[in-house]
């Protein structure tokens, strides 16, 4: 059971990164409006999650921690109209197994309780007086599966990796604020305006902020809506390409050739835009279910998505470029 946890495992918790997406995307899904991270060493030496969502009951919090552990599937069809992140019930039993890891929930009902995990294994769980909401500490992570730790970066590196996916994840939701530090230093903070420019402009700069507009378009099933800059501001990598489809941060080849392919159109924008795209659609019409990490993401109508996508983006830079 061990070994079946571990090499489970290794399909969700690849790297520091993936923890801390998971850990976001739980407190996300528990409705939290202020989300703060803190990680250590990039990650490997300490990763602090807090939030003030709707918190663990305390007959559930020990059962968080089971494989297959969710309480947001319920029948075999709520998986074709997923709405929230999470939906395996994977993620805590995953990361439970490769680290040490303290959690502390309270709900609104209840009193707080404290959970202690390492290598699977509860310490022991006891009362905890805190405020509603949740907070969980990963140490020393992979600490039992050397093989894996060889394969993570520097600690510079995997920070830099962890800040780009809370700055990405922090865009897709501007209604909640979050708090980013790294090895002690501040490296983002969003004010939860609901306005994604404002979090475009903590995420990136102020120039970036000034230099990008609005578009949005509607289609039958779905709508298309985001921020595209129409002057050199990229640094000549994918960096500043982000595509949200209904919140979920994702990766689509077919969304980044037919954006890449529309501003390819225009001489003033380098070959490696700046955009962020939000696709909101019917969850019937995604396949999010392809990827351990839940990263590539399908769609019924490919070729569909990419004609809608390239006449949304060349349209909106043509009239941008006026
Ligand atoms: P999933 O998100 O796929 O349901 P996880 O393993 O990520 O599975 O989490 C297991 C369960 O633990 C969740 O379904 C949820 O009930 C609970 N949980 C995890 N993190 C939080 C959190 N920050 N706040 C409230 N509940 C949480
Ligand atoms: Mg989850």
């Amino acid at each position: 059971k061990d070994t079946f946890n571990k090499i489970a495992a290794g399909e969700v918790v690849e790297r520091p990164a993936s923890v801390v997406k998971e850990l976001v995307e739980n407190s996300i899904d528990a409705g939290a409006t202020e989300i703060y991270v803190e990680i250590q060493s990039g990650g490997e030496e300490l990763i602090k999650i807090v939030d003030n969502g709707e918190g663990i009951l305390e007959e559930d919090l020990r059962n968080a921690f089971l494989p297959h552990a969710t309480s947001k599937i319920r029948t075999a069809d709520d998986l074709f109209s997923i709405h929230t992140m999470g939906f395996r019930g994977e993620a805590l039993s995953s990361i439970a197994s490769v680290s040490k890891i303290l959690t502390r929930s309270k709900t609104k009902e209840q009193d707080g309780r404290e959970i202690l995990i390492e290598g699977g294994e509860i310490r022991y769980e006891k009362y905890s007086s805190m405020d509603q909401g949740t907070l969980m500490e990963i140490r020393d992570l992979f600490y039992n599966v050397p093989a894996r730790k060889k394969f993570l970066k520097t600690p510079s590196r995997e920070g830099a990796i962890i800040s780009e996916i809370v700055s990405k994840i922090s865009m897709a939701h501007p209604s909640i604020s979050f708090f980013l530090v790294v090895d002690g230093k501040e490296m983002l903070r969003t004010y939860g305006t609901g306005n994604q420019k404002d979090v475009i402009r903590q995420v990136y700069s102020k120039k970036v902020h000034d230099h990008v507009f609005y578009f949005e378009n509607h289609f039958d099933s779905f709508s298309i809506f985001g921020f595209i800059g129409h002057e050199e501001i990229s640094r000549g990598s994918r960096a500043h390409e982000t595509i949200f489809v209904n919140k979920r941060l994702v990766q689509s080849k077919v969304i980044t050739t037919a954006a890449e392919k529309a501003f390819k159109s225009f001489a003033t924008v380098s070959r490696f835009p700046f955009f962020v795209i939000n696709i909101g659609i019917f969850p019937e019409l995604i396949d999010v279910n392809i990827h351990p990490q839940k990263a590539e993401i399908k769609f019924e109508d490919d070729a569909h998505m990419f004609k809608s996508v390239f006449g949304t983006i060349h349209q909106s830079l043509r009239e941008g470029l006026q």
